[in-house]
């Protein structure tokens, strides 16, 4: 059987980075699940499309194949066979993609392909309902969180290292985290919250290298698993 780690938390909280390292390390897959429903999301706004209107999107989803293809252990999405790994990054498909998310049948026309991956590979697979609905039966499961404003903080640097002098000032990205943080936590369908089964671990006092540390901790102690470092 393979080994599933389930990652699940609110936006900024490390999971992405982290998870990645930890997959480096242990010669795990690392499966961000974010970038598929990104991947929805931006060919929504590409058709000119209302991401709230969901009798729009729902027809569109026949429209589209999201194909995740694990490159040098890096994960890139292709859509319809393009790769948009770059394009779906940016502050409007983050929240395009917390509005379109919500709706059940974009869920649904998800979650086979991410238990299909899990169930043939060991992964590391970081989302926001991967404990609860995607994967319940994982061997591990972490609910990753840190402080609303520790998390703009972190993102913030992040736009402005990428970004420069166009990057959002940093009331906006907390205005902006907030804002996800209640669209993610109060939809219907699949809203972000701890499993029961879940470990706590916020990381808003721990810096990258600490964080990898307590997940990896977690990861050997609480599965046996100890990847590619024996
Ligand atoms: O993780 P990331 O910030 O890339 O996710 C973008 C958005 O996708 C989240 O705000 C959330 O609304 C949605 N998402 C989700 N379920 C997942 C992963 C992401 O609803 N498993």
């Amino acid at each position: 059987m393979s080994i599933n780690i389930a990652v699940d938390g609110p936006a900024g909280a490390g999971k992405s980075s982290i998870a990645k390292r930890v997959s480096a390390d242990m010669q795990i897959i690392y499966v961000d699940t974010g970038a598929l429903y990104r991947t929805i999301a931006l060919y929504v706004l590409r058709k000119g499309a209302d991401p709230k209107n969901k009798d729009t999107v729902i027809p569109l989803l026949s429209e589209i194949t999201v194909e995740p293809r694990f490159i040098g252990g890096e994960q890139r999405v292709f859509l319809n066979g393009e790769d948009v790994s770059g394009l779906i990054r940016t502050e409007e498909v983050s929240m395009a993609t917390s509005t379109v998310s919500a709706i059940p049948e974009v869920r649904a026309f998800l979650l086979d392909l991410q238990r299909k991956i899990a169930s043939e590979n060991d992964v590391i697979m970081d989302g926001r309902d991967i404990g609860t609905v995607v994967l319940p039966d994982a061997q591990l499961k972490i609910f990753l969180t840190a402080s609303d404003t520790a998390r703009a903080e972190r993102r913030h640097k992040e736009l402005v290292e990428r970004e420069g002098a166009s990057a959002p000032s940093f009331d906006e990205v907390l205005r902006l985290v907030r804002e996800r943080d209640a669209q993610d936590s109060g939809r219907k369908t699949s809203p972000l919250k701890m499993a029961d089964d879940a470990v706590l671990a916020d990381t808003s006092e721990l810096d990258f290298e600490q964080s990898v540390e307590l997940v990896k901790k977690l990861i050997r102690s609480r599965t046996g698993f100890s990847g590619g470092e024996g």
